[in-house]
């Protein structure tokens, strides 16, 4: 074996023990691994495993797209605080709202643990269950993770749904929430928005979303990369994002460093697409 080759596999070895190996949720798919660049391993995705040069797409949490399992930056950042905030368990009982991610993701989270898909209209994605999340016809305490991409931003009543997931998140349980986060506080749309499908969004949340999962009873860890917190404490607000989707300088000049928890460095939010950093923000709510 060359020195280089020898070097690289060295790198992938590190790499591996770094995201966990061991840990079956890590382990790559066939596909993946069928369809990977070999010594490449500039972008990873941690879902199915594939690794190569680029993403099918710039950066962006709605794009970055990985060419096997077709994930999204975001997918991958949600996904990534469940398999580094929460350790593994067969048993485990997950229910994730509205997953975007095709059949051989959910085969495969069916094999990992008891998974459950739902949805609430059933118009841009097809799931196992429906499910209002303002009142969810699960019992008391029965699921062990909540995982939840891009939801409560189009649910009238926030309190209601939080109570909710409190009740049917059973003791040492959690919720990963996630959801975009476009100015400092919250408050309803000035206009009338949807994403990208035909569900209203009521909600367009900033900081202050913690007091509201607080109150709902969760104990709350604010999931970020370390890029963000660094940015924040530079207090270099503007680099360029701030669109109608989202106000850049609103969001950050609101945000306080000492309240976020880095889950990711400069080199893995790279690597993994969690770019750009403000787009990443996941609230782990601990019951
Ligand atoms: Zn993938």
């Amino acid at each position: 074996m060359s020195l280089i080759a020898s070097a690289r596999n060295q790198a992938r070895r590190l790499l591996l023990a770094r995201a966990g190996a061991g840990d079956p949720r890590l382990t790559p798919w066939a596909a993946a691994r069928r369809a990977s660049e070999r010594d490449s391993l500039q972008r990873v995705c941690n879902i199915c495993g594939w690794h190569g040069a680029t993403f099918a797409g710039p950066p962006h949490s709605e794009m970055a797209n990985c060419p096997c399992c077709g994930s999204i930056a975001r997918d991958r950042f949600l996904y990534w605080c469940w398999t580094h905030r929460v350790p593994y368990g067969r048993s485990q009982r997950v229910l994730e709202t509205s997953p975007r991610l095709d059949d051989r993701y959910r085969k495969r989270m069916a094999e990992l643990v008891q998974y459950t898909a739902s949805d609430y209209d059933e118009s841009a994605h097809k799931a196992m269950i429906k499910l209002d999340l303002q009142d969810i016809a699960l019992p008391d305490s029965s699921v062990d993770v909540v995982l939840t991409p891009h939801v409560l931003e189009h649910v009238p009543g926030t309190e209601q749904a939080l109570r909710e997931l409190h009740r049917v998140v059973a003791p040492n349980g959690c919720v990963l929430l996630m959801i975009p986060m476009p100015q400092g506080r919250t408050a309803p749309p000035k206009e009338t928005e949807y994403h990208g499908d035909n569900t209203l969004v009521y909600w367009r949340f900033g900081w202050d979303l913690r007091d509201q999962l607080e109150a709902a009873g969760f104990d709350v860890t604010c999931l970020v990369t370390q890029p963000l917190i660094d940015r924040i404490r530079r207090k270099d607000f503007d680099t360029g994002w701030t669109a109608p989707d989202i106000d850049e300088v609103d969001l950050l000049s609101q945000a306080d460093p000492d309240s976020l928890t880095a889950v990711a460095d400069d080199r893995e939010a790279r690597r993994y697409g969690f770019e750009p950093d403000l787009h990443f923000i996941v609230w782990q709510c601990n019951r």
